[in-house]
Formats: C-alpha cells, structure tokens, sequence
C-alpha cells in the first residue's frame, strides 16, 4: 500500500466515524423516519428543489378525498376551506417566518405572488412620490424574479436597476447601499441564494432600503423551513416564497406570501378577482378590495395543494426552527469538510460561502465535469442537481437527511468525479 492510499483510509475511515458520531448526537434524528422513502438506499440531496413528503401526508390526502371532499362535498368552503388560506398562512408564519397571525396568507405560485406584490409595491411607492420609478434587483437572483421586474418595469414605465454581484456570494449591504436612492421603488432580493447558498443579512439589507425610503420584497423560497426568518423583527414589508422546497407541500404546491400590516391596506394588487373583495358571495358590481390579507387573493385557493405542507409546518413548530438551523449548519458543515478531504485533491471547489453564518441549508460544489456527474449520479440513485455554470448543488433538507446518507452521496459524487463522468 503506497503512503498516499493509506492516508486515504485514514481520511475515510475519520469522516465515516464522524458521520456516525453526529448522528448519534443528533436531536433531530428520529425525524428522518417520518418521511416516505427514509428505509431505502436512496440519497436525496434535492430536498430544497422538492421535499420529501412525509409519511403523515399520504394519510392526510386519502382522508381528505374520503372525508372532506368526498363526504363534505361544496359544504366544505363553509365548514374550512374559505379560511384554509389565512388559517395555514398564520400557522406557517409562526412556525417558521417570524410573522404575527393576520399577516400572511397561501396563494398562488411564487412567480404569481412576486408579480401581485412587487406591481403592488412598485404603484405604491410611485403613487407616494412619481421620483422612484426604479426596481432594484441582482443579477443572480432566480429567472423568475429577474423576468418580472423587467415585465412589471415596462408595463409601468419604471426601470430596472440591476446590481452586480460574485456568483459565489450574493448581494452585500455596500452593494445595496450604492444601489439604492431617491428613485428606488422597491428592492427585490432572495435571503438565500439558490446557487451559491449565500444567506444575506436581511435585516440590516432591509435597514438600507428603508433609509433610501424604499420598500423591500424578500424572496424566501429557498429559507423557509431551513433558515429563522424574523419578518417581523426585521420590519420586512413583503414576502414571497415556495412551499413545496423545504416546506415539502408537494409538486407545485402554492406559495405564500407576507404583508406587513402597516401596508395591507394601501396596497393594490392587479389581478383584482373575486375571491379578494371584502364581501365574497355578495358578487357585487364591482371590485372592493376586503381589508387585510384577503385582497391579496385573486381566485378560488388551491385547497389540495395546501394539504401536504400542514404537515410539515406542524412538525416545524413542533421541533423548533432554530433547532433545524442548527442541524442545517452541522450538515452543510459536513459536506463541506467531506468536500475538502475526498473531492477538493479532484479539483472540486466549494462554491458556496465556507462561513456557516452567510450560508443557507445547501452547498454548492464546482468542477467542469458537474453536468454529466449529476446525470450518472441520478441513475444511481443518488439525486443533487445542477445548476449552470459547473455547480453540483447539495441540498441538505435538516429534517429528512442524516450526516451518513451525506456522506454515502459525497463519496458517490468523488467516484463519479474520478470516473470523468
Ligand atoms: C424555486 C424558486 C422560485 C420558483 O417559483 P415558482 O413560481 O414556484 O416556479 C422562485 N424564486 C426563487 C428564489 C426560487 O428558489
């Protein structure tokens, strides 16, 4: 055995016993057994991109077709499903968003959400002062973000201002700062970042907005669930965010969307519908926005997307959110020392920030050959994803994935790294 192959074993032999130590320490750990799929091989490293649903979840959605459904039939909108939306809204803002109740409520998908609100914003804050025509937004948020800032801009006659920012970090308070002005409207920006991970600091980025007299819209789609969201404390004004990630609400499951209460009632969102009036069964002659979170709903709620996340926001504020930021660090911690010891000698760089406190729950790891190792890995069941340019992103949900499932997928990933994939 030749020295090099002997430090190998060394290093394999320390992350294995490592693995299994944070395990056993693990407070969380019974959790992972509560989701479909734990029993198998299977490594999932997707869980920010689509959670796993938990056991409790397939029960819920039979009984709801049986009971509820089946057996309530339209007497349902009566008995729970009008109120579903604020209801669960109000639940998810406790757990998980640091929101008071009255604040937030489930609707459309993200794309919709971030489209009511940052045009609601944006009318807002010009019909206030006809200066500030200016959306800022980075140049590394998500596609959909990105698209309907520069729709919303032309369909208002506003402008875009685009910030630069380092691929492998995101938007920092001098960026911000530098950025912001006279003619900022609204700022739309996402508390972590969906390729490098980075966590801003919302509340002091949401500081500098205010002091530009603009308002700020958070993106939360990759936060919530897996990072402590203080909306409230931070005196965010607005909110977005999927719940089908980190939330495990299921494919295409409706986002949810936070409004201060300072603001409800002087926002006016554009897709004026009828389940948004104050008086919904009156079916009036016109549009009268009810007061609070109802105008922000457009049409009949999607009450069967809603299912499935119950569950998992019941488990958050069962466990604590802070109690999962803590796994979060001590598992993205982990991959990134496993990434050091086994991938870093393969030329695999860490892409996300090394300082735990600027990162949210996923890690991204860099290498030319990241596209064809994903799809190689996928046939092995073991399931990152990719994201352009050379980014194998580690997505490691804290309630569904332990430190050896981690370690099983990053030795996997470095066998698919040597083999060129
Ligand atoms: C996942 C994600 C979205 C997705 O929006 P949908 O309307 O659900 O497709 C939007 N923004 C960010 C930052 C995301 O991570």
């Amino acid at each position: 055995m030749t020295s090099t192959e002997s430090a190998g074993t060394a290093v394999r032999h320390g992350l294995a016993a490592a693995a299994d130590a944070l395990d056993a320490a693990d407070p969380l750990r019974a959790h992972r057994d509560a989701f479909v799929g734990a029993e198998s091989s299977l490594v999932y490293f997707d869980g920010n991109s689509l959670g796993r649903p938990l056991r409790a979840t397939a029960e819920r959605l039979s009984a709801f077709v049986r009971e509820e459904w089946g057996g309530r039939l339209i007497r349902g909108w009566d008995e729970s499903w009008m109120q579903l939306p604020f209801e669960l809204g109000d639940a998810l803002g406790r757990a998980a968003l640091g929101a008071a109740a009255g604040q937030t409520v489930i609707g459309d998908s993200t794309t919709v959400l971030l489209y009511k609100l940052v045009r609601a914003a944006f009318d807002a804050a010009a019909a206030d002062d006809p200066a500030r025509v200016e959306i800022v937004v980075d140049r590394d948020n998500f596609p959909t973000d990105r698209y309907l800032v520069e729709g919303i801009a032309a369909e208002r006659g506003g402008r875009v201002r685009w910030i630069e920012v380092d691929r492998a970090s995101g938007v920092s308070a001098q960026a911000l700062r530098e950025a912001v002005g006279p003619e900022t409207a609204v700022v739309l920006l996402s508390h972590v970042a969906y390729r490098s991970g980075y966590l801003a600091d919302a509340a002091t980025l949401t500081r500098i907005a205010h002091d530009a007299g603009a308002l700020i819209l958070w993106d939360l789609c990759h936060s919530a669930g897996s990072v402590p969201v203080e909306a409230d404390a931070w005196e965010v004004d607005l909110a977005v965010g999927c719940t089908y990630k980190y939330l495990n609400g299921g494919p295409g499951s409706p986002a949810f969307a936070y409004v201060a209460s300072r603001l409800q009632n002087r926002l006016a969102q554009p897709i004026q519908g009828w389940m948004g009036t104050a008086d919904v069964f009156a079916m009036g002659p016109s549009y009268e926005p009810a007061p609070g979170m109802r105008r922000f709903l457009s049409g009949t709620p999607p009450i069967l997307g809603m299912l499935a996340m119950q569950d998992t926001v019941a488990l958050i504020d069962e466990v604590g959110i802070d109690a999962i930021r803590a796994k979060s660090v001590g598992l993205t911690e982990f991959a990134v020392r496993v990434s050091d010891e086994l991938l870093a000698p393969l030329g695999v760089t860490v892409a996300s920030p090394r300082d735990a406190a600027a990162r949210g729950g996923h890690v991204t790891l860099s290498h030319p050959a990241m596209r064809s190792v994903t799809a190689r890995l996928w046939t092995q069941d073991v399931i990152p994803d990719y994201r352009d340019p050379d980014g194998l992103r580690i997505g490691l949900s804290p309630l569904s994935t332990s430190f050896a499932e981690t370690l099983r997928g990053l030795e996997a990933v470095e066998a698919a790294v040597r083999a060129g994939s």
